[in-house]
Protein backbone atom coordinates (compact mmCIF):
# COMPACT_ATOMS: atom_id res chain seq x y z
CA UNK A 1 0.00 0.00 0.00
CA UNK A 2 1.58 3.47 -0.76
CA UNK A 3 0.99 5.65 1.93
CA UNK A 4 1.18 8.81 0.38
CA UNK A 5 3.44 10.26 2.61
CA UNK A 6 6.41 11.32 -0.03
CA UNK A 7 6.60 15.13 -0.04
CA UNK A 8 5.14 15.67 3.47
CA UNK A 9 6.59 17.13 6.42
CA UNK A 10 6.53 15.90 10.13
CA UNK A 11 7.63 16.91 13.12
CA UNK A 12 8.30 14.43 15.90
CA UNK A 13 8.31 15.37 19.35
CA UNK A 14 10.68 13.27 21.73
CA UNK A 15 12.13 11.37 19.00
CA UNK A 16 15.66 10.48 19.62
CA UNK A 17 14.62 6.65 21.56
CA UNK A 18 11.08 4.38 22.09
CA UNK A 19 8.32 5.05 20.25
CA UNK A 20 9.38 8.47 18.58
CA UNK A 21 12.57 7.30 17.22
CA UNK A 22 10.30 4.36 15.67
CA UNK A 23 7.60 6.83 14.22
CA UNK A 24 10.32 8.65 12.50
CA UNK A 25 11.89 5.68 11.08
CA UNK A 26 8.52 4.60 9.62
CA UNK A 27 7.95 8.13 8.16
CA UNK A 28 11.59 8.22 6.29
CA UNK A 29 10.89 4.83 5.08
CA UNK A 30 6.99 6.22 3.82
CA UNK A 31 9.29 8.94 1.98
CA UNK A 32 8.41 11.90 4.29
CA UNK A 33 10.54 14.45 4.93
CA UNK A 34 11.01 14.21 9.03
CA UNK A 35 12.08 16.68 11.87
CA UNK A 36 12.96 14.63 14.92
CA UNK A 37 13.51 16.18 18.52
CA UNK A 38 15.11 15.82 22.11
CA UNK A 39 16.60 17.71 24.89
CA UNK A 40 20.24 17.63 23.49
CA UNK A 41 22.09 18.00 19.74
CA UNK A 42 24.33 15.18 20.76
CA UNK A 43 21.30 12.82 21.59
CA UNK A 44 19.58 14.34 18.24
CA UNK A 45 23.00 13.65 16.22
CA UNK A 46 22.51 9.83 17.18
CA UNK A 47 19.82 9.49 15.79
CA UNK A 48 19.93 10.93 12.90
CA UNK A 49 22.98 8.75 11.98
CA UNK A 50 21.00 5.79 13.48
CA UNK A 51 17.97 6.45 10.85
CA UNK A 52 20.48 7.38 8.02
CA UNK A 53 21.96 3.87 8.67
CA UNK A 54 18.24 2.34 8.37
CA UNK A 55 17.07 4.52 5.25
CA UNK A 56 20.13 5.87 3.47
CA UNK A 57 17.97 8.49 1.40
CA UNK A 58 16.08 9.63 4.73
CA UNK A 59 15.59 13.61 4.84
CA UNK A 60 15.63 14.33 8.52
CA UNK A 61 16.94 17.13 10.48
CA UNK A 62 16.54 17.62 14.01
CA UNK A 63 16.13 20.83 16.67
CA UNK A 64 16.70 20.30 20.29
CA UNK A 65 14.29 21.54 22.94
CA UNK A 66 13.40 20.42 26.04
CA UNK A 67 9.46 20.41 26.57
CA UNK A 68 9.98 21.27 30.35
CA UNK A 69 11.71 24.62 29.12
CA UNK A 70 8.82 27.52 27.91
CA UNK A 71 11.40 29.47 26.21
CA UNK A 72 13.61 26.22 24.60
CA UNK A 73 9.72 25.35 22.99
CA UNK A 74 9.51 29.09 21.38
CA UNK A 75 13.09 28.17 19.87
CA UNK A 76 11.91 25.34 18.04
CA UNK A 77 9.14 27.14 16.68
CA UNK A 78 11.23 29.64 15.56
CA UNK A 79 13.27 27.34 13.80
CA UNK A 80 10.40 24.72 12.24
CA UNK A 81 8.14 26.74 10.66
CA UNK A 82 5.61 24.89 8.85
CA UNK A 83 4.63 21.28 9.04
CA UNK A 84 1.89 19.24 7.23
CA UNK A 85 2.13 16.23 10.43
CA UNK A 86 2.64 16.97 13.97
CA UNK A 87 3.19 14.06 16.32
CA UNK A 88 3.03 14.94 20.05
CA UNK A 89 4.89 11.80 21.02
CA UNK A 90 7.22 13.51 24.18
CA UNK A 91 6.06 12.40 27.30
CA UNK A 92 7.77 10.85 30.88
CA UNK A 93 6.33 8.21 32.83
CA UNK A 94 7.71 7.00 36.36
CA UNK A 95 6.00 4.64 38.73
CA UNK A 96 5.49 7.02 42.38
CA UNK A 97 3.49 6.21 45.14
CA UNK A 98 0.17 8.96 44.69
CA UNK A 99 1.13 10.18 48.38
CA UNK A 100 4.75 10.55 47.25
CA UNK A 101 4.12 12.98 44.24
CA UNK A 102 4.79 16.55 44.95
CA UNK A 103 3.13 19.37 43.28
CA UNK A 104 6.29 20.25 41.73
CA UNK A 105 6.20 16.54 39.89
CA UNK A 106 2.80 17.05 39.33
CA UNK A 107 3.62 20.42 37.39
CA UNK A 108 6.51 18.72 35.20
CA UNK A 109 4.25 15.99 34.27
CA UNK A 110 1.47 18.45 33.62
CA UNK A 111 4.30 20.48 30.71
CA UNK A 112 5.62 17.62 29.62
CA UNK A 113 2.99 15.52 28.86
CA UNK A 114 0.42 17.98 28.15
CA UNK A 115 1.27 21.68 27.70
CA UNK A 116 4.30 19.67 25.19
CA UNK A 117 1.06 19.00 22.31
CA UNK A 118 -0.70 22.54 23.44
CA UNK A 119 2.16 24.35 22.35
CA UNK A 120 3.14 22.74 19.42
CA UNK A 121 -0.59 22.65 18.16
CA UNK A 122 -1.30 26.21 19.06
CA UNK A 123 1.26 27.07 16.57
CA UNK A 124 0.88 24.35 13.54
CA UNK A 125 -3.05 24.01 13.25
CA UNK A 126 -4.06 27.01 12.87
CA UNK A 127 -1.26 26.51 9.90
CA UNK A 128 -3.07 23.30 9.01
CA UNK A 129 -6.46 24.85 8.62
CA UNK A 130 -5.12 28.49 6.41
CA UNK A 131 -3.65 25.18 3.93
CA UNK A 132 -6.41 22.87 4.01
CA UNK A 133 -4.48 19.68 4.95
CA UNK A 134 -2.94 18.60 8.17
CA UNK A 135 -2.33 15.72 10.64
CA UNK A 136 -2.28 15.89 14.15
CA UNK A 137 -1.00 12.77 16.40
CA UNK A 138 -0.97 12.75 19.99
CA UNK A 139 0.54 9.82 21.92
CA UNK A 140 -1.54 9.08 24.67
CA UNK A 141 -1.96 5.73 26.34
CA UNK A 142 -3.91 2.90 27.52
CA UNK A 143 -3.45 4.64 30.93
CA UNK A 144 -5.44 7.80 29.42
CA UNK A 145 -8.37 5.24 30.15
CA UNK A 146 -7.02 2.62 32.80
CA UNK A 147 -5.74 5.02 34.92
CA UNK A 148 -2.55 2.83 36.47
CA UNK A 149 -2.66 2.92 40.90
CA UNK A 150 1.43 3.02 40.53
CA UNK A 151 1.19 6.13 38.32
CA UNK A 152 -1.54 8.19 38.54
CA UNK A 153 -0.11 11.70 37.69
CA UNK A 154 0.87 10.32 34.46
CA UNK A 155 -2.65 8.51 34.12
CA UNK A 156 -4.12 11.77 34.46
CA UNK A 157 -1.78 13.63 32.08
CA UNK A 158 -2.76 11.54 29.66
CA UNK A 159 -6.22 11.48 29.53
CA UNK A 160 -5.69 15.79 29.28
CA UNK A 161 -4.76 14.47 25.69
CA UNK A 162 -7.22 12.95 24.60
CA UNK A 163 -10.08 15.92 25.51
CA UNK A 164 -7.52 18.04 24.11
CA UNK A 165 -7.25 16.26 21.04
CA UNK A 166 -11.07 15.87 20.35
CA UNK A 167 -11.44 19.50 20.93
CA UNK A 168 -9.26 20.33 18.14
CA UNK A 169 -10.98 17.86 16.60
CA UNK A 170 -14.20 19.91 16.70
CA UNK A 171 -12.55 22.98 15.52
CA UNK A 172 -11.55 20.61 11.74
CA UNK A 173 -14.72 20.68 10.64
CA UNK A 174 -15.37 20.58 6.81
CA UNK A 175 -11.58 20.37 6.30
CA UNK A 176 -9.00 18.04 5.47
CA UNK A 177 -7.13 18.83 8.59
CA UNK A 178 -7.77 15.65 10.86
CA UNK A 179 -6.77 15.02 14.91
CA UNK A 180 -6.52 12.13 16.46
CA UNK A 181 -5.23 10.13 19.27
CA UNK A 182 -2.89 6.62 19.86
CA UNK A 183 -2.99 4.96 23.14
CA UNK A 184 -0.38 2.08 22.78
CA UNK A 185 0.03 -0.08 25.63
CA UNK A 186 2.75 -1.27 27.17
CA UNK A 187 5.41 -1.09 24.74
CA UNK A 188 9.08 -2.16 24.80
CA UNK A 189 10.64 1.57 24.74
CA UNK A 190 14.12 2.27 26.11
CA UNK A 191 12.33 4.64 28.47
CA UNK A 192 9.42 1.08 29.61
CA UNK A 193 13.37 -0.86 30.24
CA UNK A 194 14.20 2.07 33.27
CA UNK A 195 10.31 1.87 34.22
CA UNK A 196 10.42 -2.23 34.58
CA UNK A 197 14.46 -1.76 36.43
CA UNK A 198 12.49 0.93 38.96
CA UNK A 199 9.49 -1.32 39.61
CA UNK A 200 12.05 -4.22 39.94
CA UNK A 201 13.94 -2.36 42.61
CA UNK A 202 11.06 -1.40 44.44
CA UNK A 203 9.86 -5.08 44.93
CA UNK A 204 13.78 -6.58 45.37
CA UNK A 205 13.23 -9.06 42.04
CA UNK A 206 14.96 -9.53 38.86
CA UNK A 207 13.49 -7.39 35.63
CA UNK A 208 12.56 -10.79 34.25
CA UNK A 209 10.11 -11.30 37.47
CA UNK A 210 9.36 -7.70 37.20
CA UNK A 211 8.09 -8.24 33.96
CA UNK A 212 6.10 -11.30 34.47
CA UNK A 213 4.47 -9.70 37.29
CA UNK A 214 3.87 -6.42 35.67
CA UNK A 215 1.56 -8.24 33.38
CA UNK A 216 -0.05 -10.90 35.94
CA UNK A 217 -0.51 -8.04 38.42
CA UNK A 218 -0.92 -4.57 36.99
CA UNK A 219 -1.95 -5.13 33.43
CA UNK A 220 -4.10 -8.68 34.06
CA UNK A 221 -6.17 -7.67 31.18
CA UNK A 222 -3.81 -7.59 28.14
CA UNK A 223 -4.83 -10.06 26.01
CA UNK A 224 -1.35 -10.18 23.81
CA UNK A 225 0.28 -10.64 27.51
CA UNK A 226 3.71 -8.82 26.33
CA UNK A 227 5.13 -5.80 25.32
CA UNK A 228 4.26 -3.94 21.92
CA UNK A 229 6.88 -3.57 19.55
CA UNK A 230 7.83 0.55 19.18
CA UNK A 231 7.09 -0.38 15.40
CA UNK A 232 3.84 -1.86 16.00
CA UNK A 233 2.65 1.40 17.08
CA UNK A 234 4.53 3.48 14.78
CA UNK A 235 2.40 1.18 12.21
CA UNK A 236 -0.30 3.04 13.35
CA UNK A 237 1.17 6.48 13.72
CA UNK A 238 2.58 6.02 10.19
CA UNK A 239 -1.31 5.35 8.57
CA UNK A 240 -3.01 8.04 10.79
CA UNK A 241 -0.61 10.37 9.06
CA UNK A 242 -1.14 9.15 5.71
CA UNK A 243 -3.77 11.36 3.73
CA UNK A 244 -5.27 7.92 3.32
CA UNK A 245 -6.77 7.62 7.05
CA UNK A 246 -8.72 11.16 5.76
CA UNK A 247 -12.30 9.61 7.25
CA UNK A 248 -10.56 9.14 10.57
CA UNK A 249 -10.70 12.54 12.81
CA UNK A 250 -11.54 12.87 16.08
CA UNK A 251 -10.64 9.14 17.03
CA UNK A 252 -8.84 7.61 19.94
CA UNK A 253 -7.02 4.74 18.03
CA UNK A 254 -5.50 1.86 20.60
CA UNK A 255 -2.93 -0.54 19.91
CA UNK A 256 -2.96 -1.57 23.46
CA UNK A 257 -2.61 -4.86 22.83
CA UNK A 258 -6.02 -5.89 24.37
CA UNK A 259 -5.76 -4.69 27.25
CA UNK A 260 -8.64 -2.09 28.08
CA UNK A 261 -11.99 -4.18 28.28
CA UNK A 262 -14.37 -1.40 27.09
CA UNK A 263 -15.31 -1.64 24.00
CA UNK A 264 -15.92 2.10 22.86
P1 LIG B 1 11.08 6.90 26.02
O1 LIG B 1 11.42 7.38 27.39
O2 LIG B 1 11.73 5.66 25.52
O3 LIG B 1 11.36 8.06 24.98
C1 LIG B 1 10.88 9.34 25.25
C2 LIG B 1 11.40 10.33 24.27
O4 LIG B 1 10.93 11.62 24.69
C3 LIG B 1 12.90 10.43 24.21
O5 LIG B 1 13.30 10.70 22.88
C4 LIG B 1 13.21 11.62 25.12
O6 LIG B 1 14.41 12.30 24.74
C5 LIG B 1 12.02 12.48 24.88
N1 LIG B 1 11.75 13.35 26.01
C6 LIG B 1 11.51 13.02 27.30
N2 LIG B 1 11.35 14.12 28.03
C7 LIG B 1 11.48 15.16 27.20
C8 LIG B 1 11.43 16.55 27.36
N3 LIG B 1 11.26 17.12 28.56
N4 LIG B 1 11.61 17.33 26.28
C9 LIG B 1 11.85 16.78 25.05
N5 LIG B 1 11.89 15.47 24.83
C10 LIG B 1 11.73 14.68 25.90
O7 LIG B 1 9.51 6.80 26.00
P2 LIG B 1 8.48 5.93 25.12
O8 LIG B 1 8.12 4.73 25.89
O9 LIG B 1 8.95 5.81 23.74
O10 LIG B 1 7.21 6.90 25.19
C11 LIG B 1 6.87 7.81 24.15
C12 LIG B 1 5.43 8.25 24.33
O11 LIG B 1 4.59 7.09 24.31
C13 LIG B 1 5.18 8.95 25.65
O12 LIG B 1 4.27 10.01 25.46
C14 LIG B 1 4.54 7.86 26.50
O13 LIG B 1 3.69 8.38 27.49
C15 LIG B 1 3.76 7.10 25.45
N6 LIG B 1 3.46 5.72 25.84
C16 LIG B 1 4.46 4.82 26.09
C17 LIG B 1 4.11 3.53 26.47
C18 LIG B 1 5.15 2.50 26.74
O14 LIG B 1 4.82 1.47 27.35
N7 LIG B 1 6.39 2.68 26.31
C19 LIG B 1 2.77 3.16 26.60
C20 LIG B 1 1.79 4.10 26.35
C21 LIG B 1 2.15 5.38 25.97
Amino acid sequence: MDLQLKGKRALVSGSTQGIGFAIALQLLKEGATVIINGRSTARINEAIAKLKQEVPTADVTGVAADFSNAAEVQQLLDQVKDVDILVNNAGIFEPKPFVEITDEEWLRFFEVNVLSGVRLSRYFFPKMLAKNWGRIIFIASESAIMIPEEMIHYGTTKTAQLSISRGLAELTKGTDVTVNTVLPGPTKSEGVDDFIKKLADADNVSQDQAEADFFKNKRPSSLIQRFATVSEIANLVTYVASPLSAATNGAALRADGGLLRTIF
